[in-house]
C-alpha cells in the first residue's frame, strides 16, 4: 500500500504580519488542519478551562506562554487523526526549544516547508492596530483593509467584534520585542536545514498567497 508523505507547513513571522490570514487560505486550498496556538489558547480562555485560566494574564501582557505548556498542547493536537496527512502550524514554534521538541515529534518521512513572512514595522503596526476579532468565532477583520459588512459585527456569526487586549499599542510593542529576541535562532535553525523560504507580506493577501504557493508546490 502506498503511504502518503505528510506535509508540515510552518508559518513564522511577527505578530500582525498576516500569518493567520495566509494560514486560512493555505488550509482551504490544501485541506490540512490549521493549528494556531494563539487561537487554541484564546478558545481556552473563553471557555475558562484550566489552561485558559493559567495562561490568560500572560497572553494579555503580550508575553510568551512557557515552552512546557505550549509543547504539550501542540503535541497533543498533532497526534490527532486529522493531522496524519500533515498540518499547518501558525504561531508555533516560537522559540528554538519549541523547534527542537517539534523536530523530535515529527514523522521523519514528512516533508517540511517553513515560510518566514515579513513586512515593514509600519505595515505591521497599521495592520495590527486596525485588527478586529470576533469574540465568538475568532474571525479576524480589519477596520479599513478588510472591514466587516456591518460596523463591528462579524460577517460569519453576527457577534460583536472587538480589539484583542494584546493588540493594544503598548502590548503590541512588547510582543514585537519578544519576537525579535526569539526569531533569529529559529530562522537560522530552519535555514541551515534548507527548509526556509522568506516571503514579503507587503502586497495584498492574494499576492502573498501566490508567492507562498509557488514555494509550497516546488
Ligand atoms: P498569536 O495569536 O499567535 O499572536 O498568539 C497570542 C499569544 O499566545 C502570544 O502573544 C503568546 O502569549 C501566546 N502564544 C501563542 N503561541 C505561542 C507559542 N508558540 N509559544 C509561547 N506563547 C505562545
Amino acid at each position: 500500500m502506498k503511504t502518503i508523505q505528510p506535509l508540515i507547513i510552518i508559518l513564522l513571522g511577527p505578530p500582525g504580519v498576516g500569518k493567520g490570514s495566509q494560514a486560512v487560505k493555505i488550509h482551504k486550498s490544501r485541506h490540512l488542519p490549521h493549528i494556531s496556538t494563539g487561537d487554541i489558547l484564546r478558545a481556552n480562555i473563553k471557555e475558562k478551562t484550566p489552561l485558559g485560566l493559567q495562561t490568560q494574564s500572560i497572553i494579555e501582557k503580550g508575553e510568551l506562554v512557557s515552552d512546557e505548556i505550549i509543547n504539550k498542547m501542540v503535541l497533543e493536537r498533532i497526534s490527532e487523526q486529522d493531522c496524519k496527512k500533515g498540518f499547518i502550524l501558525d504561531g508555533y514554534p516560537r522559540t528554538l526549544a519549541q523547534a527542537h521538541v517539534l523536530e523530535k515529534a515529527l514523522d521523519p518521512q514528512a516533508m517540511i516547508k517553513v515560510i518566514m513572512y515579513s513586512a515593514k514595522n509600519e505595515t505591521i503596526v497599521k495592520r495590527i492596530s486596525g485588527r478586529l476579532t470576533c469574540k465568538h468565532c475568532g474571525q479576524v477583520f480589519h477596520s479599513t483593509l478588510n472591514p466587516p459588512k456591518k460596523l463591528n459585527i462579524c460577517d460569519n456569526c453576527s457577534h460583536e467584534l472587538m480589539q484583542r487586549k494584546d493588540d493594544q499599542a503598548e502590548i503590541v510593542l512588547e510582543r514585537l520585542k519578544i519576537y525579535q529576541k526569539e526569531i533569529d535562532p529559529l530562522v537560522q535553525f530552519y535555514h541551515q536545514k534548507g527548509l526556509l523560504q522568506s516571503i514579503s507580506c507587503e502586497g495584498s493577501i492574494d499576492e502573498t498567497f501566490t508567492q507562498a504557493n509557488l514555494y509550497l508546490n516546488s
